[in-house]
């Protein structure tokens, strides 16, 4: 039985990377800063709340780290804990850069210290390349990061490739674009405006409050990118790869979809400058084409298909939790 730490348990992807590992007969544990009831839920909402074992761990503490790694020996370790919101980045810069990269010095330096055969999974981001001239991004695309997360992402980035060259360790990044679910926080753009728009949709809220919508992303269905991290592990040599859809989509027009499927008039959305981002990337989209050669990563799902998937995941719970 092969052992796996997720750091960030209690996040989107956790969840959903532990069900698909404990299916495939992994002993899963999962990490958290802090535990107690709220961060289970996504488990709970997976029902497997106790197929994992959770583990409190303050990636800020090598020690910690240490004594995890010594006790586990993992065999792969998924590093997802980060502080992982664009938004809040600009609110605690400071906080950001210094988590998102101490703790992958720390985890890397506790593997080449103490368990070198473990293989680690670094969760790199498409906010590393920001503004860029040439799209699809690739590998080869230069970093202009436009964000104090992106430029976090950005430092572990290239913290895991130097460990990699220079120590021989299976250390690799998984470039993802953004990904999508029902386990979004709700700070998040996509779940944001299908949450309000039900509610807009049933009375309990006046209009949709949006920010710039008239910008593009390339996003995915959540769980079909963990099984991308996975496979990035089980390749012989280490490497980076970019996970995304490959197309991009105007935030503007995921926005009128969610309102037409629920029959609401188009004057209920109001855009808020104040919600708008300091700094701003203005289309990104990503080329898969190695993942799909390499990983075998068959994603082919379009925007609308995970639109259809997440509306009708949020208005059943809403509707069992009565908040419609
Ligand atoms: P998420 O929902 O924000 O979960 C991340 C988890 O990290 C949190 O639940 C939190 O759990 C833990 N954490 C540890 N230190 C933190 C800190 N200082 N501030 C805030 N949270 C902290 O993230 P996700 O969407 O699952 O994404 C997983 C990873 O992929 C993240 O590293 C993210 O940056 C990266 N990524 C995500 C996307 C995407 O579209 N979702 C795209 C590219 C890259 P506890 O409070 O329980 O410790």
């Amino acid at each position: 039985m092969k052992t796996a730490i997720i750091t960030g348990i209690s996040g989107q992807d956790g969840p959903y990377l532990a069900k698909f590992l404990t299916e495939k007969g992994y002993k899963v544990i999962g990490t958290t800063r802090s535990y107690t009831n709220s961060n289970r839920k996504n488990l709970e909402y997976l029902g497997i709340e106790n197929d994992v074992l959770i583990e409190e761990l303050d990636l800020l503490d090598l020690a910690n780290i240490a004594h995890m790694i010594k006790k586990y020996k993992p065999d792969e370790v998924y590093n997802l804990a980060a502080q992982s919101s664009v938004h809040m980045s600009f609110e605690q810069p400071i906080g950001t850069f210094y988590f998102n990269t101490q703790s992958v010095n720390n985890l890397i330096e506790c593997i080449r210290l103490f368990s070198p055969h473990t293989k680690l999974y670094q969760a790199s981001s498409s906010e590393m390349f920001g503004k860029v001239n040439h799209l699809p991004i690739t590998l080869e695309s230069p970093m202009n990061p436009v964000s104090p997360y992106g430029i976090s992402k950005m430092a572990a980035h290239f913290m895991i490739k130097v460990y990699r060259e220079s120590y021989n360790l299976y250390l690799c990044n998984g470039i993802l674009f953004n990904h999508e679910s029902f386990l979004r926080s709700q700070n998040f753009f996509i779940k944001k405006v299908i949450r309000n728009s039900i509610l807009v949709k049933y009375g309990k809220l006046d209009k949709l409050l949006v920010g710039n919508l008239n910008i593009k992303r390339d996003f995915g269905y959540a769980p079909k990118y963990v099984e991308a991290m996975w496979k990035i592990l089980q390749v012989e040599k280490p490497d980076d790869y970019i996970i995304c859809s490959g197309k991009s989509i105007m935030l503007k027009d995921i926005v009128y979809y969610i309102f037409d499927k629920l029959n609401l008039d188009r004057s209920r959305i109001f855009v808020d400058e104040k919600l708008f981002r300091p700094n701003e990337i203005y289309d990104i989209y990503g080329d898969n084409t190695k993942a799909k050669e390499i990983l075998k990563w068959d994603y082919n799902m379009s925007f609308y298909e995970v639109l259809d998937i997440l509306l009708l995941e949020e208005l059943n719970f809403m509707r069992n939790k009565n908040e419609i």
